[in-house]
């Protein structure tokens, strides 16, 4: 024969879409993700196998021949129907070694907050509508009484993230006015949010004070005037000044506030709901004891510290809550029903301080003994070095955890790694470092861990199912 010919042949061997279609193999594909979807896909795949015999591919032309084309091609249109099918945010598990993870999705939230997020997500609900009064009511009131109860706050007004809050409160509070605050808090948190920046979008006016090290009482003083609108104060999250260093206590800085009848404003990051030092973490300063020291109203994020999800809250003054919540700009920053259900979960579980580290995956995380996370690793460790013997030589290392987004900067909790070091030629450790950490974040769960003096480190301090880890490390395919 010749190459036409055979060409002929092959293209007449080719099943019809129609015929595809109609094949008992692709029925249940069909049924789940509809006819649309699976023609579109027997077609590409058809037009690929065209292209390939006109451009005389070996491997095709012998697939072609073998007769049993038509259970092949329906495999290939499934697996291609499947991964196009396949959503790209899926869960991880999140073996870094930092606890609120940004880039990971930050806090999960606690079983009660999941289930609330469900009932909501399903039916309708009285979001913005009073029950007893058969009208119209106001979203926020569905945690104001516990953040009221919890911080000690007249009043509170929940937004997108607490970036959405630091601009809101500067909107309302100094549009075209002069805002104080001390150099060494003009802060750059993760890429985007960077006070001047937002400062700028909201229109106020930065009146930076002091030195990035020393700022004094004196310094605030001698900037007020009558332009002033807002004296701010923002908790420097993600890094600290050491040394010689000098700032002014919230009670100072709220006299002299107080004195020329100015507000204040305490953008906390974190913003923790209950005394840390009581799970043995560090102490990181309450939302409760910063108005408390006389912050007239405190912005935090729903998502840190506090373990919820994604929100800002804004806290303080019920007047100023009250002009905030009027500000058009709110209207585009208010959070869904899906976040008030899962926050007001989440605030409940403060309201019983025995039980919140159990009950509450990101202090359940930090207060996680290093003994208990040592054992999982002595767990672990067998299968690791089983599965990557032929590679790598896997072993437990002592590392730290991090709190991460800005929490507490500096401390570091003691933890332990699985730490799996490649075993190659000299100059190629890095690149079969790489595969190995690619090969664990493809897994259906993906994995992720980090990249350590020629390791890849699994910090154990998150894994708590060990068990979806461990079943699908026969999956990895390096
Ligand atoms: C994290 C942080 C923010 C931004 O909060 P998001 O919830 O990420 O918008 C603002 N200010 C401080 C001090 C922070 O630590």
């Amino acid at each position: 024969m010749s190459a036409p010919e055979i060409h002929q042949q092959l293209f007449r061997s080719l099943p019809s879409v129609d015929r595809l279609l109609r094949a008992s193999d692709l029925q249940a594909l069909i049924s789940t993700y509809g006819q649309k979807v699976v023609k579109s896909a027997a077609q590409d795949i058809l037009s690929r196998l065209r292209q390939d015999i006109r451009s005389g591919e070996g491997k095709v032309t012998s697939e072609l021949t073998r007769g049993d084309l038509l259970p092949a091609l329906c495999q290939q249109i499934e697996q291609s129907v499947l991964l196009d099918q396949r959503q790209t945010l899926v869960p991880v598990i999140n073996l870094t070694g930092t606890v609120i993870h940004t880039n990971l999705g930050r806090a999960r939230l606690p079983e009660a907050a999941i289930k609330a997020v469900e009932s909501v997500a399903r039916l309708a609900c009285n979001l913005e509508y009073d029950l007893d009064a058969g009208q119209r009511g106001d979203r926020d009131s569905h945690v104001e009484r516990l953040i009221t109860e919890l911080t000690g706050a007249e009043a509170v007004t929940v937004v997108n993230n607490n970036a959405a809050a630091v601009l809101l409160v500067l909107n309302t509070l100094a549009p075209g006015r002069e805002v104080i605050i001390s150099r060494g808090e003009l802060v750059e948190i993760g890429g985007s949010f960077r006070i001047p920046d937002i400062m700028r979008s909201a229109n106020s006016i930065l009146r930076e004070v002091g030195t990035t090290n020393r700022t004094h009482l004196s310094d605030y003083a001698g900037a007020v005037c009558d332009a002033t609108g807002l004296l701010m104060q923002v908790h420097t999250s993600n890094y600290e000044i050491r040394g010689f260093t000098s700032s002014v206590s919230q009670s100072d800085l709220f006299q002299l506030a107080k004195d020329h009848g100015l507000p204040l404003a305490v953008d906390l990051g974190s913003g923790s709901l209950m005394d840390l030092r009581k799970l043995g973490l560090p102490h990181e300063m309450t939302v409760r004891e910063t108005l408390a020291a006389g912050a007239d109203l405190v912005t935090f994020s729903g998502d840190k510290l506090l373990g919820g999800p994604q929100a800002g809250l804004i806290a303080g003054r019920r007047d100023l809550v009250k002009r905030i919540k009027a500000n058009p700009l709110k209207r585009a920053l208010r959070v869904d029903k899906l976040t008030l259900a899962a926050l007001g979960e989440t605030l409940a579980l403060y309201r019983d301080p025995d039980r919140i580290a159990s009950h509450l995956p990101i202090l359940r995380a930090l207060t996680r003994h290093a003994d208990d996370i040592a054992a999982a690793g002595q767990r672990l460790l067998p299968q690791f070095q089983n599965k990557l013997a032929d590679i790598a030589d896997v072993s437990l290392a002592e590392c730290k955890s991090q709190i991460g987004s800005g929490s507490l900067p500096l401390d570091l909790l003691p933890s332990t790694a699985l730490a799996i070091r490649p075993r190659a030629a000299k100059g190629q450790t890095d690149e079969l470092l790489q595969r190995l950490a690619l090969a664990f974040r493809r897994l259906p769960t993906p994995v992720v861990g980090r990249l350590n003096d020629g390791c890849l480190l699994f910090d154990l301090r998150c894994l708590d199912d060990e068990d979806t880890l461990l079943n699908q490390l026969s999956a990895l395919t390096l």
